[in-house]
């Protein structure tokens, strides 16, 4: 079968790609599980204009809002979550 010819369905699959610029990469993102945080993950937006709303966002989403997270700020998260996890 060629692509052309699939349903929609799996056509759509296929075009799934690594979004640049998502919440999982962004500062305001704080995941319910920093550790084992992917696209998949689910958590809070925390963005001082958004928070109100208390949106729960996926790593795959994203908006004008974002601001690259750095890796130091990624170590903290991962850092604390582990404490959490041990006590
Ligand atoms: S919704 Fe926007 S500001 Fe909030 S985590 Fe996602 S990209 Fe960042």
């Amino acid at each position: 079968m060629s692509e052309s010819e699939e349903p929609e369905p799996q056509r759509s699959l296929k075009r799934i790609i690594w979004q640049y610029e998502n919440c999982l990469s962004c500062v305001w993102f704080l995941p319910n599980d920093p550790i084992n945080a992917d696209l998949l993950e689910r958590g809070k937006c925390t963005h001082p204009k958004l928070k109100d709303f208390e949106l729960i966002v996926s790593g795959r989403d994203w908006c004008n809002l974002y601001k690259e997270i750095r890796q130091r700020h990624i170590d903290v998260l991962q850092e604390k979550a582990m404490k959490k996890e041990k006590s």
